[in-house]
């Protein structure tokens, strides 16, 4: 069996700056283990979307750790770094610089001494003893089977979280088709999973960043489709002959979008024409008005639940009506109804009843209603002979970065020796200058945070 001053779970931004504070903090020997080492859902799935985080701000948090530091003065340049350190420091960027950025530091920290990496999955992980004693699948065949059982006595986990998903519509359209929320973050993706030649009214449920950014997506589906521009069907429901109306998709597109032209609005209709346009309406769903972050001497009000970036800027234009509603794009349905191709709809005191008159209508429906855990591992206290399972009854300190545990034995809230996490699973709670409690997530609060409680994982072991 291996043996290992801690072992860190997750290769997300929040194994990242896990593991840049415990080699900053002196504990070199890690076991780092991660399902495929794709940089987390930052770099694996999120790629195109559009940060809400500045680039000064992921450059200052990568600068906060000494162990990142030596990585950057010694990577070969141009690199990652030096792109972003290319880029108005005030603007927010892709998340693919981001992504590029932390694969540059973990491909860094595997190279340092004493750190191992196990690519593989951490079933479950026992402590007895003073040490947690892990188990992985055993489903890399590359990794010594020394690493698949190994033993430390920290364990840190950065396991990440995963959309919340929910059947609250099977009450009103069981018929409705559930369409994954990661899929829809992917403008790229959205074309595929609706139907081209017939209209569709998607309900999506949510205005935080992610229901905000669906709806962006397929807004932009909606009302320009790049696809289009060398399709040459003769189904085409609409179209437009002047490419020079055509609204940008870029990033930086914040503009309002050029009035789109729909079967009936003379914008160019010979048939054979590139199609322009999918058939769509897209109903937002939400409890409470659009949330904006602010920017402010002293910090950021809604610093991590507030819209940001080129999001917010998008929402302000075109649902917090900063375009004139008779310039909005309407979109006809399959029974030649015109209705606006984006309304929020507001839930209000009775959501069933808003529910039960919009939902029977819809075809398609996107839950962005938040994020949980994902699965963590197993986790057993004690000895083999009389141990007990503990993962379902942890509790997360926010400030500490620990965890306790009700062992039920009259003991509430036992500390749990040597566990700490890091991440979206496990962030910081902080308040923001209006006093507002908010989870700081993302990859430079993932560093403030582990850069501020290492001190302490030192003094484990
Ligand atoms: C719409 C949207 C916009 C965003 N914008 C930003 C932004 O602008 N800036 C920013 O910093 N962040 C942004 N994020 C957030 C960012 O994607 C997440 O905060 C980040 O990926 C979370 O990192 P993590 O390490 O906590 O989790 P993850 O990225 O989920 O990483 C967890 C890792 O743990 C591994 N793992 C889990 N369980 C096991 C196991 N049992 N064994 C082995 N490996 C395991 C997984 O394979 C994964 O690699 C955004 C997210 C969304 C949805």
């Amino acid at each position: 069996m291996g043996e290992f001053e801690a072992i860190v779970v997750g290769a997300g931004p929040g194994g990242l700056a896990t593991m840049a504070a415990l080699l900053d903090t002196g504990i070199s020997r890690i076991l780092w283990v991660d399902r495929s080492f794709g940089g987390g859902r930052l770099n694996e799935l999120y790629r195109e979307i559009s940060s809400n985080t500045k680039v000064g701000i992921y450059l200052d948090a990568i600068h906060s750790s000494a162990t990142c530091r030596r990585i950057i003065d010694s990577t070969p340049k141009p690199n990652a770094v030096t792109r972003l350190e290319e880029l108005n420091s005030d603007e927010t960027c892709q998340l693919e610089l981001a992504g590029d950025m932390a694969m540059m530091l973990i491909n860094g920290i595997l190279e340092i001494q004493g750190v191992e990496k196990l690519v593989d999955r951490v079933e479950e992980v026992h402590y007895n003893k003073e040490l947690w004693k892990m188990k992985a699948s055993g489903c890399s065949s590359s990794s010594s089977s020394s690493l698949k059982q190994a033993s430390a006595p920290q364990l840190h986990l950065c396991t990440g979280s995963q959309p919340i998903h929910s059947d609250l519509h099977a009450q009103y359209n069981h018929n409705l088709i559930v369409l994954d929320l990661d899929e829809c973050l992917r403008a790229s993706h959205l074309p595929s999973l609706l139907p081209p030649d017939s209209h569709s009214t998607i309900a999506v449920i949510g205005n935080s960043h992610s229901g905000i950014l669906v709806c962006r997506n397929l807004y932009e589906l909606a009302t320009f489709s790049p696809s289009a521009l060398t399709s040459t069907s003769s189904t085409a429901p609409s179209s437009i002959s002047d490419s020079s109306t055509l609204p940008s998709i870029s990033e930086s597109n914040t503009s309002p979008s050029t009035p789109i032209s729909t079967p009936d609005s003379g914008s160019g209709s010979g048939s054979g024409s590139p199609t322009l346009t999918r058939q769509l309406s897209i109903l937002n769903f939400r409890r409470r008005p659009n949330k904006y972050a602010e920017y402010r001497q002293d910090g950021i009000i809604w610093d991590n639940t507030g819209l940001k970036g080129s999001t917010a800027e998008w929402a302000k234009i075109n649902l917090d009506n900063e375009v004139e509603s008779e310039s909005r794009p309407e979109t006809h349905t399959d029974t030649g109804k015109i209705e606006p191709v984006l309304r929020q709809v507001d839930l209000g005191d009775n959501e069933s009843s808003i529910y039960a008159e919009h939902l029977p209508k819809c075809t398609h429906i996107i839950y962005a209603i938040g994020y949980e855990s994902s699965p963590l591992p197993a986790l057993y206290l004690g000895p083999p002979s009389a141990s007990r399972r503990i993962d379902q009854d942890i509790e997360f300190d926010m400030h500490s970065s620990g965890f306790t545990c009700d062992l039920k034995d009259g003991n509430e809230n036992v500390r749990v020796k040597g566990l700490f996490g890091a991440g979206i699973a496990f962030p910081e709670q902080v308040k923001d200058p209006q006093g507002h409690v908010e989870a700081a997530v993302g990859l430079a609060k993932f560093f403030k945070f582990t850069q501020r409680v290492k001190g302490d994982w030192a003094k484990v072991g």
